[in-house]
């Protein structure tokens, strides 16, 4: 099915699509009219590429897309690949507006002072002698490059784009923003009881018989595994959603548990109770595959009642028995562990506690079971684009690591040495980060800021030196999941638009440039084709992995994983025991607690009443695609979501301006009354409007959750422990 853009307004198509298509994702294929922009190509050549979308979802969705012309006309989703099964998300079909898009950056730039909006158009050659010539300055003056700092991703991210880690180290030691804002109280929390994280292939969610999709919305961030929910609905399955908001997916569940914020793990060790209780235990599985459930046991026994978990978590005593019930005599039961719900200063303590619940009831390591947080099992290349050697003559011995949740502090802080330069790709701190008009005044410190991008958004604003980077449809990539089990090869669609080059490219030129100047002070190869350097990625297990005899089968299409598609299968966990590790050492030794007991949640301030929760909106991912033309048509001012008696409480009508703010900062914007969110807590959804001066974030200080440092190396961001007071504007 196509449609004719004249009949039919993007409007018309985006609404009717989101309305029909969003929770299923979207089957159709949408014609478009070209760009002025358009590579000039013979008339009536036409070609299908593979793609892929390297957007930091959940999906990472196999693409065809049609090429006429030299003109990107039409992108869907790969039929080849049973996840994406033909479909994309409506940010995915936006693709087209992104390529073409009048706001890209056309070419490499140089601001006359920060802020300014004084841009000046330079050569490829000019940005890299400015940069090469910061490099060299800067390690003449202070003997090392550890002044030189990277921030990076993770949006228009594929695994060449590794390659900034490897440039970076190309040119000595320098100093790494590390961590992720997303995931990593979770990560370290699964990391200690079963060594790593390793979810079931979400294409084997269909087997359940009992669904909790607990703190995560795939009707807006995984619309690809909504189609999975629903086919398990539809062979019976009950699907039960935990969540502080009513979400659409919740919308669509047989149930619906709304929850106090941050009380999760309260309520997982209240079901806890109920199953021990009432001998829903599997001691059998428990006896085979787990360490220090008898003293996870008797902290339960003594320490949990039902009562308890009712009072802090808001969920009636008899809705935690009937869960508990049914949770425990279901089989296999599957329990989704959404990333928002360990975005708290408790959150990696929460994520410990339910995962207990599925090791309890004997639900690991099961088609239809699990808990399923995310997996990295498919991600074993070779990072060959990472693994470049310092120069001949370096003096350090290793990088210098900073917090990237706390960056703009440790910036800041840094003194011996300081940071002079910052490198920033595949991210945008000011839209993403917290604290960001910390981030301006770090920014004010530093000689030379160098921002690789794709648009001119408040990062690229605070840049000296910005470099137009190529959307996936310009360049090749690798593309895996973390959570599905599919990989697939990004082709080249058309030629890279205005002066758009990858990362890698940039790699290579900064290298040449850097060897030009000063010979052998850069080991980045200074050429190389990038269809090389993908193949470059393959080792022979990889190829196994995915039944491959030769890393470019992929050209045919996408390929999924062969093995290790249900979690922990064969009883072998990665933890020190070995076992599933409700007492872990491992835990102990990072500060933590040994047994996933209950940790406080924070305290709502008295000067700061409303919990402020962030979470992703369905037409964007952090900083990405809600700048589209399309998008601002269908949504162009942020918005407050709070509860009626909320509104009461403040005389705030639907629709009136208010200002939220604390002690970090301050927005302003349009209250919308909606009973989907409890009194007490508002939802701002986290977005960037090119055309508005509006970041949630200005509200949000670097508080740490509780976990993250072991498997990223930072603690993640509690970015729903936020309190703001609300006053009329
Ligand atoms: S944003 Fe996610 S769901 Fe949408 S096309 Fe990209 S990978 Fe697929």
């Amino acid at each position: 099915m196509k449609f004719d853009t004249k009949e039919f307004s993007r409007r018309t198509f985006i609404k009717g699509s989101l309305a029909a298509g969003a929770a299923l994702g979207l089957g159709t294929a949408l014609d478009l009219s070209g760009s002025p922009f358009q590579a000039a190509k013979a008339k009536g050549e036409s070609k299908i590429v593979h793609s892929a979308c390297p957007r930091n979802c959940y999906d990472t969705c196999s693409i065809l897309s049609t090429v006429e012309d030299g003109v990107l006309k039409r992108v869907e989703g790969d039929k080849a690949n049973t996840y994406t099964r033909g479909r994309l998300c409506a940010k995915g079909f936006s693709y087209t507006r992104s390529v073409y898009s009048p706001d890209r950056i056309k070419y490499p730039m140089k601001q006359a002072k920060r802020g300014s909006g004084k841009w000046e158009r330079i050569s490829w050659d000019e940005a890299y002698d400015i940069i090469a010539k910061k490099i060299l300055a800067i390690k003449k003056e202070y003997g090392n490059t550890l002044p030189i700092c990277l921030d990076k991703y993770s949006g228009n991210f594929n695994l060449l784009n590794y390659c900034v880690e490897g440039m970076m180290s190309s040119i000595g030691h320098t100093t790494r923003a590390t961590g992720t804002p997303c995931w990593p109280a979770g990560i370290d929390a699964q990391t200690f009881d079963f060594g790593t994280i390793w979810n079931n292939d979400p294409e084997d969610m269909v087997n359940s018989k009992y669904l909790i999709i607990w703190g995560a919305n795939p009707s807006w961030c995984s619309v690809h595994s909504m189609h999975l929910v629903m086919e398990a609905k539809k062979r019976g399955c009950k699907i039960v959603v935990i969540d502080p908001i009513l979400t659409q997916t919740a919308s669509k569940a047989d149930w619906f548990i709304q929850i106090k914020p941050s009380t999760d793990g309260a309520l997982a060790l209240g079901i806890a109770k109920y199953l021990l209780d009432n001998n829903m235990v599997d001691y059998g599985w428990l006896a085979a595959n787990a360490k220090g459930y008898e003293e996870f046991f008797k902290y339960v026994r003594e320490k949990i009642t039902l009562d308890w978990a009712a009072e802090k978590t808001g969920v009636k005593k008899e809705i935690i028995e009937q869960l508990a019930r049914e949770y425990g005599t279901a089989k296999p039961a599957s329990i989704w562990i959404g990333y928002g719900m360990q975005r708290h200063t408790n959150g990696g303590q929460n994520v410990r506690s339910i995962d207990a619940l599925a090791a309890m009831t004997g639900n690991i390591g099961k088609s239809g079971g699990g808990a399923q947080y995310a997996q990295l099992q498919t991600w074993g290349v070779k990072y060959n684009v990472m693994g470049m050697k310092a120069p001949a003559g370096t003096t350090t011995t290793k990088d210098r690591i900073i917090n990237i949740n706390n960056s703009a502090q440790e910036i800041l802080d840094a003194n011996d040495p300081p940071i002079k330069m910052l490198w920033i790709a595949c991210r945008s701190p000011l839209t993403q980060a917290a604290e960001p008009q910390k981030i301006k005044e770090a920014y004010d410190k530093l000689d030379l800021v160098v921002t690789a991008d794709l648009f001119m958004n408040p990062t690229v604003q605070m840049s000296d030196i910005v470099l137009p980077v190529t959307t996936p449809f310009e360049t090749w990539g690798l593309n895996v999941s973390y959570w599905h089990y599919w990989c697939a090869l990004n082709e080249p669609a058309i030629e890279p638009q205005y002066e758009a080059k990858s990362d890698l490219e940039i790699a290579m030129g900064l290298s040449k440039k850097l060897n030009e100047l000063e010979p052998g002070s850069c080991t980045f190869p200074t050429e190389g084709k990038l269809e090389d350097w993908v193949a470059a990625e393959f080792t022979p297990d990889f190829l196994k992995q995915f039944g491959l005899t030769s890393w470019d089968e992929l050209k045919k299409g996408p390929r999924k994983a062969v093995t290790g598609l249900i979690g922990w299968q064969d009883g072998k966990f990665k933890t020190p025991s070995g076992k599933y590790e409700f007492a872990s050492e491992t835990a102990v030794s990072e500060g933590h607690e040994l047994l996933p007991v209950w940790t406080e949640e924070m305290k709502t301030p008295e000067k700061y009443p409303l919990r402020l929760m962030s979470p992703h909106w369905k037409l964007s991912i952090n900083g990405q695609f809600q700048n589209l033309d399309w998008m601002m048509d269908i949504h162009s001012e942020p918005v407050v979501e709070m509860h009626p008696e909320t509104a009461a409480r403040y005389h705030v009508q639907n629709g009136d301006m208010v200002k939220l703010y604390n002690e970090q900062g301050a927005i302003t914007l349009k209250a919308k009354l909606t009973k989907v969110t409890a009194p007490d807590t508002l939802v701002v959804y986290e977005m960037w409007l090119n055309d508005k001066d509006f970041n949630v974030n200005n509200t949000l200080k670097s508080l740490p959750a509780d976990m993250g440092k072991k498997a990223t190396g930072a603690p993640g961001i509690a970015f729903h422990d936020n309190f703001v007071a609300l006053a009329k504007a």
